[in-house]
């Protein structure tokens, strides 16, 4: 297989504090050579080695690509309707999905696919090469269990959420239908899914309901991560360290014991301002989970309800200009914190032998990101070593 080399790069962001400056590594005036889909040497652009083919890019920035760790997408028909109420005044709550469920339950598996994968590329072509995605919007055993195996179709990175909503035909009866997810659901997604999630939070499932479902997920081999807190304080925080997720998600309430307990683990909290962008909610202060050492993720949250994009320079310029996160916090989170909360230490940086995922930009820096938002800045997207 053939070598390439990417020279003259004005400043490459490898995420590895051993190659370069900062937390991000980062290297000037750097050169990177692919091979086999994956890197084989990064350094000095002027000591680079030869290589059969070579792409000068010419002063600008590379970065890896996005690692977006949390979205919902396979769903039928939108919420533009919804959404524009809501921005009329109407207050956001958990209980809009079920629209989503009966557009999903009626839709065929080919639109399912062909609407995710829409999706997808829209991601992709903004710079995200690795990407989650969760069901959610079928809540019975056989919608859930399609969903997923169409999610399968387009990631590793599959998460079982059949504890989206409680479903209108089990309203009175949650327990009810935690016990179809535990003795049903779990058995028949396995063969689709990596992931566990509970959506745990006021109006969707309580932490006793969150605790007894992840545990089910965890005994038949499933991973753990939350929907925890985007609504209101809660336990889910807690629940969410307590077992051993990979991440907790939203967080967009906090205390302090709550930042103690993740500042003390290996659970990540993704933050997902494109929720609190698109229902005008109030956004967390980043600063105190950072500087308290949690790992934090930044993700884009594509759902049709209440974070409809894929677009992650978008989650970077919200979650510095609205959360307080530095340029470079904000880069690392929605690369390598993204890896982190999905537990792949083969994306979401640059070093050798990581994935050959990533961005050239049309500037010479990541801070353009951040300082120009909504500017569509990715010039050449690269996954598994190969330009799409
Ligand atoms: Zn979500």
């Amino acid at each position: 297989m053939s070598q390439t080399l990417i020279k003259n790069i004005h400043l490459l962001v490898t995420n590895d504090p051993a190659l370069g400056k900062s937390e991000l590594g980062l290297i000037e005036n750097a050169g990177m050579v692919i091979e086999n889909g994956k890197i084989s040497w990064v350094g000095a652009s002027e000591s680079a080695p030869t290589a059969e083919k070579t792409i000068d890019a010419a002063g600008k920035a590379v970065i890896p690509g996005f690692v977006d760790s949390h979205n919902h997408l396979i769903f039928a028909k939108d919420r533009a309707t919804e959404f524009s109420a809501r921005m009329k005044g109407e207050n956001y709550s958990a209980g809009g999905i079920a629209t989503t469920v009966a557009a999903t339950r009626k839709a065929s598996d080919d639109d399912l696919l062909s609407n995710a994968s829409r999706l997808v590329h829209e991601g992709l072509n903004s710079g995200t090469t690795t990407v989650e995605i969760k069901s959610g919007y079928g809540l019975t055993v056989k919608d859930e269990s399609r969903s997923l195996h169409i999610a399968k179709q387009l990631t590793d990175e599959t998460t079982f959420l059949g504890a989206h909503v409680v479903p209108s035909e089990y309203k009175g009866r949650a327990d009810e239908y935690v016990d179809l997810i535990c003795e049903q659901m779990i058995t028949q997604v396995r063969p689709y899914a990596k992931w566990i999630d509970v959506f745990c939070d006021k109006g969707a499932f309580t932490t006793e309901q969150a605790r007894k479902i992840l545990k089910a997920g965890v005994a038949a081999g499933l991973k753990p991560r939350l929907h925890a807190n985007q609504l209101q304080q809660g336990d889910g925080i807690a629940l969410g360290v307590e077992v051993g997720a990979a991440s907790v998600d939203h967080v967009s309430h906090f205390n302090s014991q709550d930042i103690e307990k993740l500042a003390a683990s290996k659970t990540v909290a993704t933050l997902l301002p494109g929720a609190e962008f698109s229902t005008r909610s109030i956004y967390p202060d980043a600063r105190r989970l950072i500087s308290a050492g949690v790992k934090v993720a930044l993700a884009s949250d594509c759902n049709p309800g209440s974070s409809y994009t894929t677009n992650m320079p978008l989650m970077i310029a919200l979650a510095v200009r609205e959360m307080f996160f530095t340029p470079e916090q904000a880069l690392w989170s929605a690369t390598k914190g993204g890896a982190l909360a999905l537990q792949r230490d083969d994306v979401g940086h640059l070093a050798v032998g990581a994935r050959a995922d990533f961005v050239i930009l049309k500037e010479s820096s990541y801070i353009h990101l951040a300082y120009r938002p909504g500017v569509n800045l990715i010039d050449e997207v690269w996954q598994h070593g190969k330009r799409i």
